[in-house]
């Protein structure tokens, strides 16, 4: 698609930054190993997506539809960042929000299969452009079981906006049409995203330490 722009490239080995360089909660302190993208670069990588996502679906009814929780934040700051947009422009139109929330993550382990746990009445999607909101694409299991559910509704047209896309040998080769940040196969918590729902109140996305993940482990329950 013309004028998209290129997703930003985290190499392998990124070192991030150190913590103190920052202002991180105290309470998250001794369980963070980096800084690895600051809430800055997040904010501003969001307002390039914003518009390569109104160029390209722009003009019609949009319906924006967060995949709960995980991209709940970029889902609130990539919206500001259109409607500032729209509020420029002389060919905005309206954009309506819906939630549906999906899990498949046990510690940090991707369980393989995908629960959608509640939420839209996916038959307003009837004829609208569709623009999913998710926070990271890993495997693509949660977009390959999500995007069927969404197309059999007949919207007009569906897109994929996702902040990050990580690099794994685990994935099976989905692409989000729109793509913040690509990033090396570590797992990532902050800026909404959690382990065991810990660390979404943190700003910047971080790496976590070892002992961390023990310290806020669940015990492995058959999902
Ligand atoms: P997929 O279905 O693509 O394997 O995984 C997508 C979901 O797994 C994401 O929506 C997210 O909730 C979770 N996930 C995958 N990688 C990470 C990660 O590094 N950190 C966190 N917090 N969640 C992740």
């Amino acid at each position: 698609m013309a004028n998209r722009s290129p997703s930003i490239r985290i190499g392998d080995d990124a070192p991030g930054y150190d913590l103190d360089c920052f202002s991180i909660p105290k309470n998250y302190a001794q369980d963070l190993e980096k800084v690895f993208i600051p809430h800055g670069l997040i904010m501003d990588r969001i307002e390039r997506l914003a518009r390569d996502v109104l160029q390209d679906m722009g003009g019609q009814h949009i319906v924006a539809l967060c995949v709960l929780k995980g991209a709940y934040k970029f889902f609130s700051d990539l919206l500001n960042a259109m409607e500032t947009l729209n509020r420029n422009s002389d060919q905005a139109s309206p954009i309506t929000v819906d939630f549906i929330r999906v899990s498949s993550y046990c510690n940090d382990q991707s369980t393989g299969s995908v629960r959608v746990l509640g939420g839209a009445d996916l038959s307003s999607l009837a004829g609208k452009n569709v623009l999913i909101v998710e926070d990271i694409v890993d495997t693509g299991r949660t977009m390959q079981a999500l995007l069927p559910l969404v197309e059999q509704h007949g919207p007009r047209m569906v897109r994929v906006a996702s902040l990050l896309v990580k690099r794994t040998p685990r994935s099976l080769g989905y692409t989000p049409d729109f793509s913040g940040f690509e990033i090396p196969d570590r797992y990532v918590v902050g800026y909404a995203f959690d382990y065991n729902d810990y660390f979404r109140d943190l700003s910047h996305v971080c790496t976590l330490r070892e002992t961390a993940k023990d310290k806020y482990a669940l015990a492995v329950q058959k999902l």
